[in-house]
């Protein structure tokens, strides 16, 4: 058997596990992409997108990863100059997006572990040196829900400001309500939350949003909004997308709303109440500053000094894996997603391997 072939239940913090109905779904017939076919599953996909997300913004398709979308917000919406709020390393990644893109940017930096706070954005954009923001919501390395409902009253007072959130590890696992929030540009990927093979990101554009890249020369062509714009008027996409994602996405969106949206957050939420629990019932404790602790992902901290690669070793043993720390945070801390089609169940189960691991 070659090493891809033997299955192994993702617990990581993407790709997540992807339940055998959406992979069956993903292998009907393709179908054209100028096709009435497409059309017809463009626009069913798009309309259940903008639901979850509470939304009457125009919503996306991009055949690309998250990544791609941050290079979007880049080129369509950082006029003058952005502030980046960074806490891990997928924020210090989108500031430099920014910067590779040859767009000015600040950033806004905090430890590892802790959460950006409003009142630091209200200082900084009171300056009036900034244009635009770049947020992460769950800041995915370290486990840190950076507290996106405070950040969105403060965003109120600055309506010049495109506020632009990375939701990449918590669209779909945790609320959040676009239009109530103010959102400008809201971004996902496929392969966390969603429990969808990588391949495909979502993101939702504004009013405001398409204002300022009206006025911004050089947004390129694969991610000019205004490209996405024109071809979704049509309910297609500029060039041939990842049609077996977007099937999983349409029946995983049908999945969701069939769930409840509420009940969807509160099963997360449940989930990571449960494995924080375990984890500071075995006396580790939670790398994330204390009420900003994520619900699609829980970071623990090494402080029992267990060797981590170990226990990853021989969870995949028995069929499962989990994540070692991020980078420099290697064997510092370890993070167990409980995201997307993922069940209690299914966490206790996890929880129970790495209990028979340590305990013996
Ligand atoms: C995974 C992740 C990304 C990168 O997403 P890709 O789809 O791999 O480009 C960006 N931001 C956050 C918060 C993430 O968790």
């Amino acid at each position: 058997m070659k090493s891809w072939e033997k299955h192994i239940k993702l617990f990581i913090p993407g790709p997540v596990e992807v339940y055998p109905d959406i992979l069956k779904e993903m292998s009907r017939p393709v179908i054209g992409h100028r096709s009435s076919a497409y059309q017809d599953l463009h626009a069913d996909t798009v309309a259940k997108l903008k639901k979850i997300l509470f939304t009457q913004n125009d919503a996306f398709l991009s055949t690309s990863s998250a990544t791609g979308v941050w290079e979007a917000c880049a080129r369509n919406c950082i006029g003058e100059k952005a502030l980046a709020c960074v806490n891990g390393a997928f924020s210090e990644s989108w500031y430099k997006v920014a910067l590779a893109n040859g767009k000015e940017a600040d950033k806004i930096e905090v430890p590892l572990g802790k959460a950006i706070k409003p009142e630091m954005i209200d200082e900084k954009l009171a300056t009036g040196e900034y244009d635009s923001l770049l947020f992460v919501h769950n800041e995915t390395s370290t486990g840190v829900a950076n507290p996106l409902y405070k950040v969105a009253e403060v965003m109120k007072k600055y309506p010049d400001v495109i506020f632009m959130v990375d939701a990449v590890s918590s669209m779909a696992g945790m609320k959040i309500e676009v239009d109530k929030l103010g959102i400008d540009v809201c971004l996902a990927s496929v392969q966390k939350a969603f429990a969808i093979p990588p391949g495909l990101a979502v993101f939702t554009v504004s009013k405001k949003a398409y204002e300022r890249a009206e006025k911004i020369k050089n947004r390129g062509y694969y991610f000019d909004f205004f490209v996405f714009k024109k071809y979704a008027e049509k309910n297609q996409t500029p060039s041939t997308p990842a049609i077996p994602q977007i099937y999983g996405l349409n029946t995983q969106l049908d999945k969701m709303l069939k769930e409840g949206m509420e009940n969807r957050f509160e099963r997360h939420k449940q989930m990571a109440e449960f494995t924080r629990k375990w984890a500071l019932g075995r006396g580790f404790q939670l790398f994330p500053e204390k009420g900003y602790e994520s619900n699609t992902l829980t970071s623990v901290s090494n402080n029992k000094g267990i060797f981590i690669a170990d226990l990853i070793k021989k969870l995949e043993n028995k069929g499962m894996t989990i994540s070692n720390g991020y980078k420099e945070m290697q064997e510092k801390n370890f993070r167990i997603a409980h995201m997307g089609d993922m069940k209690i169940e299914d966490i206790k189960g996890l929880l129970e391997a790495i209990d028979e691991i340590l305990g013996g």
